[in-house]
């Protein structure tokens, strides 16, 4: 990433404490594993990856300003294939009232683009692996396969899944370079929601309930070379409001 200008890096320290139990896997089983799922490590320790969260937090925020009447992109990443065969992406994002994938090369950036980045532009926010707070040992579930192609129960085979049980405790960073306010407030009001929403696979299962607090929210100042660092965190509030503004201007 980089900066013209680096004015300011706002860190916000999130605690994530799982509030039921919490699979992040891989996508693909490998050989090498014992279970036929298992979840996301890094050098053996569990990890939400920042990516994870960074997914998350940019479809609540989505979702948040198109609710509010502001017009924001459908990602790339988000139109299925099919529809991208045959090029037929404004037409998707127009029947789900969002716009085409922002280009940056063009100009256009809407809101969620400027704080989450795009396929073309990296965005404001960096979203750190969560990592647990003291040694935690993954646990294992049984369930009954889903075939894919179908999603029915297939014939009663076993498959083994691996997660992270209740209780667990996680802390990572997310780091805004250059924030304006209501930015910092975007995500902490999306860190809110995601209590609502969960984090992770089998959601509908009862999986990925998560509780979320922000424990610092640091302000770093550049200038003239010289870095400078408040402790934000009485800023949260604000932060908020200014969110609220950005929201309720688009009003109609
Ligand atoms: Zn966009």
């Amino acid at each position: 990433m980089v900066f013209e200008n680096l004015k300011t890096i706002t860190e916000v320290e999130v605690k994530y404490t799982t509030r039921s139990c919490l699979a992040i896997h891989s996508g693909k089983s490998t050989a090498y594993s014992v279970v036929d799922q298992p979840i996301i490590k890094i050098g053996g320790v569990p990890v939400i990856p920042g990516s994870s969260i960074k997914g998350a937090l940019r479809s609540i925020t989505e979702s948040i300003f198109s609710e509010s009447g502001v017009d924001v992109c459908i990602p790339e990443a988000s139109i299925p294939k099919t529809i991208k065969r045959k090029r037929r992406h404004e037409d998707y994002a127009r029947d789900l009232g969002r716009l085409p994938p922002c280009d940056h090369s063009r100009g256009n950036v809407c809101p969620v683009c400027d704080i989450f980045g795009a396929a073309s532009l990296s965005g404001r926010a960096m979203f750190m692996d969560a990592r647990p707070e003291s040694d935690i040992v993954p646990i294992k579930r049984t369930h009954v396969a889903i075939r894919r192609d179908t999603n029915a129960q297939s014939d009663g085979s076993l498959m083994e899944l691996e997660a992270i049980d209740e209780g667990a405790i996680f802390l990572g960073t997310i780091r805004v370079f250059n924030a304006e306010e209501w930015q910092v407030g975007a995500i902490l009001r999306a860190l809110e929601v995601l209590k609502l929403v969960g984090l992770g696979a089998k959601k509908t299962a009862g999986y990925g309930e998560i509780d979320t607090s922000v424990e610092k929210i640091m302000l770093n100042t550049f200038a003239d070379g010289v870095r400078k660092t408040e402790d934000a965190t009485p800023n949260a509030e604000e932060y908020m409001c200014a969110f609220e503004d950005k929201l309720s201007k688009h009003e109609s």
